[in-house]
């Protein structure tokens, strides 16, 4: 089995390479790089997809976290809730706008910030909470939005991983990830599952006057050209990446529909296996697998991850260090032993490749070398 990657990239775009080629040409002849057309009907075709009043194109996924909060106007000091098992980018951006990151842990079962422990989290300064919608499917957010409006809080949902996920509420409504909440923001880095070729991000919001403050603050706080009124950053979607993620687009819900069989077709393999716990779909949601990751039990991680390597099967940790474990983010309120689920988690997880591209014969030569390891160890 030769070239078995983490994301096959190569392969998604040979299928749409003549339009991807032509679309790249077409911004480079045109000479309008920077928030040209291709932006303009990303932008809109982007609300469309997701059933949203606003779509704000930005450089990355965590610029968009960024100039979320800074759209909020929160104090120093104020606090901002997240999970501690996730990537970095979340609590980066509270740390730099010198909020306070508060972490808390996660449900064991969907990787996504647990309701109970964000309750328990709340102070007079609780001033936001940022749900990550970990590995493809949304945290609970019936619960967090409940939380949310009985402590007027802001919900930032981080959406990176996420697109395209529906949430259906206790209401019978269904919504998309990073929908639901006051903002939601997400990644089109090139792995994600809408990825482009670069970096790019995008910030959502249903709220016309928090739409307009986020466009002042990607647009170097400006709301008239050269009149600054808030200092802001510059965060852009280049034309040429815009252009590709029009392409790209209108595809995602087949890409998500081939990440969902692969897991589909994993899960059938794993899920009675005495030393595998398969991911688990939350209730009322749907789960569009940036990461298919397996929970280990009793089997030492490191062997297995040496083992599959050797056989060219790339497997990874998502995530080896949970944050309040990481230098930058050390704190006295909270140290080793401190969010139980998460320490089990960053020592038991692993994920296996998950791309929009694998097919069968890839599946079973991935899934027979995992079940021929743990019947040996
Ligand atoms: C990828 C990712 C980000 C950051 O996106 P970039 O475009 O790399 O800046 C933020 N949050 C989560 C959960 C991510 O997976």
């Amino acid at each position: 089995m030769e070239n078995l990657q983490m994301v096959d990239l190569i392969g998604q775009y040979k299928k749409i390479q003549e339009e991807i080629d032509t679309a790249v040409l077409d911004v480079i002849r045109s000479s309008q790089y920077i928030n040209g057309p291709e932006v303009k009907q990303f932008q809109s075709e982007l609300e469309q997809y997701l059933n949203v009043k606003h779509v704000i194109p930005c450089a990355n996924g965590t610029d968009a976290l960024q100039v979320a909060m800074m759209a909020l106007n929160l104090e120093p000091g104020d606090e901002v809730i997240t999970a501690t098992f996730t990537y970095v980018a979340t609590a980066e951006v509270i740390a730099l706008l010198k909020l306070t990151p508060v972490l808390v842990d996660v449900d064991e079962d969907t990787f996504a910030l647990d309701p109970e422990q964000v309750k328990a989290a709340i102070t007079p300064k609780t001033k936001a909470i940022v749900p990550v919608h970990l590995f493809g499917q949304c945290a609970n957010m019936d619960a967090i939005m409940d939380i949310a409006s009985e402590h007027n809080l802001y919900v930032i949902e981080d959406t990176a991983q996420a697109i395209g996920a529906d949430y259906t509420f206790k209401n019978g409504e269904t919504h998309k990830a990073g929908t639901i909440g006051h903002i939601g923001t997400t990644s089109f880095f090139p792995s994600k599952n809408l990825g482009c070729y670069g970096d790019g991000g995008a910030i959502f919001t249903n709220d016309d006057d928090l739409a307009a403050q986020l466009r002042k603050v990607v647009n170097h706080g400006q709301s008239k050209r050269y009149y600054h009124d808030e200092v802001g950053v510059n965060s852009r979607l280049d034309s040429l990446q815009a252009a590709i993620l029009r392409i790209k687009l209108p595809h995602l819900d087949t890409y998500n529909a081939n990440r969902a069989k692969a897991a589909a077709h994993y899960t059938k393999a794993f899920k009675d296996h005495p030393k595998l716990k398969t991911p688990v779909i939350g209730n009322s949601r749907t789960h569009v697998f940036h990461q298919y990751t397996l929970q280990l039990i009793d089997v030492e991680r490191e062997g297995l991850l040496e083992y599959l390597n050797g056989k060219g099967i790339p497997a990874m940790i998502y995530y080896p260090v949970a944050l309040h474990m990481q230098e930058a983010y050390k704190d006295d309120r909270y140290g080793k032993g401190h969010f139980p689920v998460t320490e089990r988690l960053v020592d038991s997880v692993f994920s296996l490749p998950m791309h929009s591209e694998l097919d069968e014969e890839q599946l079973n030569y991935i899934i027979s070398h995992v079940l021929e390891y743990l019947n040996h160890n």
